[in-house]
This record gives structure tokens, sequence and C-alpha cells, in this order.
């Protein structure tokens, strides 16, 4: 096992280390647009500014306070985020809302997190401002702002910030149902901090980063903060620039050196799908990526190969795949790793996996192994109704004890205590996180199936809706990737189950709509023996997604 390097009980104890014996070293670089606009900062450069906004922070009697930080990506975000932490105030990552129908959202957690003032830029505030005028009851909003125009002179002592103490709200994506708020403590940063560090085999120094955005989990703790505890450099871009360009992406990390940088699987498809060969990808060497993490998402083997083979020539290492599992309510990781083992993949038997047994065998259902289970955890499978620990070849739900799991949700006891405070029907010592996923464990290596309110259950079997849609999805005019959507659906007291598949344009337009459905259905039909009660086929971008690209498929079901 790797020594930890760092022995800090607050995150900001490390950075305020940093800016002390390596004044000079490099701790962020935002690349907005090609590689001579990057702005950066020294940690020196860095702690200064952080002080500054900590002391502001304090005068405005913030300290213990909630805040939401609304900024788009840049540096900003890094100085602000970082000063809430220095000086005890609750920050709310938040994503800069680009209409009044998505900020009425935002207002929605700005409520439910009593939020005492939005933190962001001047220009942001102005096209926030015009989108609250939209809004029926937008006058009723009298929000508190705080932008760069704001200044103090005045020299605070900042209050002393306890390890037990919440350090950030994060918001859960929202991918079943609407975001929950995460009460993430000091000491959760540390212990998940010292987790990635072992398991991706961070050294110090790391260069890590991408396009994640940093208002989410993976962007903010996997990118932003885990390079500079270990006194590294966080590299990042906006995430625009990367859905509009994926090579983009590729070009940081060759640029940079970047050890270390991670995408959902749509990040890596992305790529393979939009690259193309006429883009001159000359100078791309993408051998200093040793850990390409794939998480927040089900990881496709497919995808990787494509992957794999389309970017091998240019110096990736196929053994860099980095599948991984984690969580906003684990702070982030939970499992991924060693480093350089690659993917693995289980294939196991349909009928079996159906019925929650895992059986192998030669063709059947492809899991893609998501790494070794952190030290930092202690990991059961457990049976969701008897709340029994599951034999070993038994699929049950990924439940979670350790010091990297969250304090709850924010003014919501019922769900704390269902979701955090769950104890084994054997055993009521011990307090667990009930993860909501399926999974089973194969020689310390976690492997997941899927969530529990996304299986499909249809005359008695349980089905998962990624393996039906990766059917869906070998459909020739597919859209592919995240452009279907497989969920099951209430009619009066029966369950339906519907698909939504996206057409890649070019065909939309040319081919009968009732030629595909019924193609489609036939394809499903002979792999998994069930048709669709309703299936639309669509233009791309109709299936409603979170603002971290996950598929809603609960919220398809209102859609056919
Ligand atoms: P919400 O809780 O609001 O519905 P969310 O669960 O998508 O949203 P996140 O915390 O961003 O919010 O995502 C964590 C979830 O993502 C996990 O609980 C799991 O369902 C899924 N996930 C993460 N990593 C993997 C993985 N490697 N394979 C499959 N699913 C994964
Ligand atoms: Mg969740």
């Amino acid at each position: 096992m790797q020594k930890q390097l760092t022995n800090t009980t607050l995150f900001m104890d490390a950075i305020r280390k940093y800016a002390e014996v390596q004044p000079d070293h490099l701790a962020c670089v935002f690349q907005p647009r090609a590689i001579d606009t990057a702005q950066q900062l020294s940690y020196q450069q860095l702690y200064q500014q952080i002080e500054a906004r900590s002391q502001l922070m304090v005068s405005l009697g913030y300290h213990n306070k909630v805040v939401a930080l609304l900024y788009p990506s840049g540096l900003d975000f890094v100085i602000n985020f970082l000063a809430c932490l220095n000086s005890g105030v609750i920050a709310v990552p938040l994503n800069v809302t680009r209409n009044a129908k998505q900020l009425e959202r935002t207002i929605d957690i700005i409520e439910n997190a009593n939020v005492c003032a939005i933190l962001t830029t001047e220009d942001t505030k102005i096209q926030l401002c015009d989108q609250l005028q939209e809004i029926v009851d937008g006058r009723k909003h009298n929000f508190a702002w705080l932008t760069e125009q704001n200044e103090t002179t005045l020299s605070q002592s900042l209050s002393v910030v306890k390890a037990s103490d919440i350090a950030f709200i994060q918001y859960t994506s929202g991918s079943t149902s609407s975001p929950k708020g995460v009460m993430v403590s000091h000491s959760n940063i540390v212990d998940n901090m010292k987790a990635i560090e072992l398991s991706c085999g961070l050294q110090k120094g790391v260069v890590l980063g991408g396009w994640l955005p940093q208002f989410h989990d993976m962007g903010l703790i996997g990118h932003m903060l885990s390079p500079l505890y270990l006194g590294g450099t966080y590299i990042f871009m906006p995430p625009m620039n990367f859905i509009q360009r994926p090579s983009r992406w590729l070009q940081l990390i060759s640029h940079y050196r970047i050890f270390c940088s991670a995408a959902p699987n749509f990040g890596y498809e992305h790529c393979v799908k939009l690259i193309s060969d006429r883009e001159d990808l000359t100078d791309l060497d993408l051998s200093c990526w040793k850990v390409a993490l794939n998480g927040s998402e089900p990881v496709s083997a497919k995808t990787m190969a494509a992957f794999a083979q389309k970017f091998s020539p240019y110096g990736f290492n196929v053994q860099s795949f980095f599948p991984s599992y984690g969580m906003a309510e684990t702070t982030l990781l939970v499992s991924g790793g060693p480093l350089q083992s690659g993917i693995s993949v289980l294939n196991l038997d349909k009928d079996s996996l159906s019925k929650g047994l895992v059986t192998q065998a030669q063709v059947g259902v492809d899991i893609v192994c998501c790494g070794e289970i952190s030290p930092h955890f202690t990991l059961k499978i457990v049976d969701p109704d008897t709340l029994q620990e599951c034999s070993k070849n038994q699929v049950g739900e990924i439940w979670l004890n350790g010091d990297s799991v969250a304090q709850g949700y924010l003014n919501n006891p019922v769900r704390t205590k269902t979701d955090f405070q769950a104890m084994l029907a054997s055993d009521n010592a011990k307090q667990y996180l009930r993860t909501g996923d399926l999974g089973f464990v194969v020689n310390n290596q976690l492997y997941v199936t899927g969530r529990i309110k996304e299986v499909l259950i249809i005359r008695g079997r349980n089905l998962y809706p990624y393996d039906i849609e990766r059917t869906c999805n070998s459909y020739p005019y597919a859209n592919g990737g995240n452009g279907t959507s497989v969920f099951t659906y209430q009619c009066g007291t029966e369950t339906k189950l519907g698909a939504i598949v996206e057409i890649n344009k070019r065909f939309l337009a040319t081919i009968d709509e009732q030629v595909m459905t019924q193609d489609i259905n036939a394809l499903v039909f002979a792999q998994h023996e069930i048709s669709f009660d309703k299936l639309l086929v669509t233009r791309p971008g109709t299936i409603p997604k979170t603002t971290s690209g996950k598929v809603k498929r609960a919220a398809c079901a209102t859609l056919i």
C-alpha cells in the first residue's frame, strides 16, 4: 500500500502550507479558449486572494451561514469556494442558469438551503437579474449579491473552523428525483482526498484536471481539490468548449501533461463520435494520461474499446482506463483502480441476473468492474427488503460506512434517517449509507449493476434499462450513447414499458418512423423477449438530462 503523503486535518491547512513552502508553484491554470489565453495562479497568488475574500465574507457576517456560488467556469470559483472553506462559510456550488425556467429550479434550491447571499461575477449577476425579471414572482426574491466589486480594507481575524463543521453543500445531479443537498464536512473532504490519492496513485505535485463542471462532485472534489491537496496543479477549461469540440480535452491533457483526467462514459463516447479523422492531431501525445477515470454513469466496455482503438496511435494506453464508482453522499470516490489495471469485464447469465444472482456465462450481460473498494470504506451488499447481508453470488444494495460518508441531506431529516442511518438486521451498532445502487463484489472489486429505482420489473423479471438501451443503440440509425432511454410508466394500475430512441438527424427525415419503430422492437424482442408498450423515435436532444448530462429516466415517462 502506498504511504499517505499528506497528513492535515483541514483542507485549507494544506493550501496554507504550500503557499509558504512553494509560493511560486502553479496552483491553477484555466484555459478559456486557445492555449495562449490561459489564466493562472501560483500558490502564493491563490492564497492571497483566498485571504482577501475570506476577510470580506467574515466582515459581512457570513461565518456559519450558507451562500450560493453561481460562477461560470474559472478562477473566481476556485478562489471563492476555497475562501468559504477558509472562513467557515458554507458554500453551495450551483450551475449558472441559461434561462428563467432553469433559474426557477435554482431558486428552489436557494430557498431549500436558506441561502443568505449569492456570490457571483458582476457580468453573471446582470444575466441572472435579467432572468429574474422574466419570472412571474421574480421581484419577491430580494437576494443579497456579492461580486468582485465588493471590496474590504478591514482586517478581520477569521473564526476557528472545526473538522466536524459542515464545509459545503453538494446538490446531487437529480437523475432520479429533485436534487438533494448533501452536507459534506471538512473531515469528509480530507478523508476522501486521502482515498483518492491512494486509489488513483497520485503523487505530490500531480497535474490533474479536464473539462468537468466545477459545481458537481467529480469536477469539484476530483479535479479541483485533489491536485491542490497534493501541492499539484489544477488544469481546466469550460465544459462547453469540450461539448463543442471534444478534441480540446485531449489537447489540454497532452499540452499540460495531465496525469489524471475524469469524465462520465458519454465524454469518451463524444470523443469517439465527434473527433473526425480530418482534425489535425499531429502533436497529440496522450502517453502522460495514466488515470483515464470513467465514473458517475455505467461504464461501457464498447465505448472504451472504441476510444482505445481511436487514440492508441496518439500514445493512449488502454491500461490507463480507470472505471470508478462514487457519489455526492460519499464526498466522491468509493472504488477504482489500482493504477494501470485497465478494464475488466464479467459476462453474466441474463436469466440469473434477472433473479438477482451472479452466474458467469460465455455470452450474457457485460458488467464492467468499477475497481477495488477503497480501504476508507466498509462496504456491504444488502438485500434491500430484508436488510440482511447478501451471500457472495447475490446482487444487492450497496451500503457504505466510513469517514467519507457525508452528514446527511440538508433540511431533510426524513431522508437523512432512511438513507444515512440504515442498520443491518443483524447488527444495530453501525450506521450505513444506503446508496440506492445495486451491485456485487468479487475479490474486493466492485461491480455496479444499476439503480434500484430504475430496475424494470416486467412480469416478475428484473431487467436493467442500460442493457436494453444498448440493444436499441445497436440499431444503425440510432444516435447512440445517452440518446436512448428505457423506463417503466404507470397506466392505471398496470406497469408498462416505454422507450425513447433519438435518431441520427440524417436518417430522421428519410426513413419511415413506423419502419424504425418496428425494427427496434424486433431487435429488442430478439435479445430480451420483451416488447415496448410505447416507443418514441425522435430527434436528438429530446431526452431530459441533468446538468451533468445524465438521463432522467423517470422524467421520460411524461414525454410519451
Ligand atoms: P440523484 O441522487 O439526485 O438522483 P445522482 O445519483 O445521479 O442524482 P450523483 O451523486 O451525481 O447524483 O451520482 C451518483 C450516482 O451515479 C451513483 O449513486 C450511481 O447511481 C451512479 N454512478 C456513479 N458511478 C457509477 C458507475 N461507475 N457505474 C454506474 N453508476 C454509477
Ligand atoms: Mg443519487
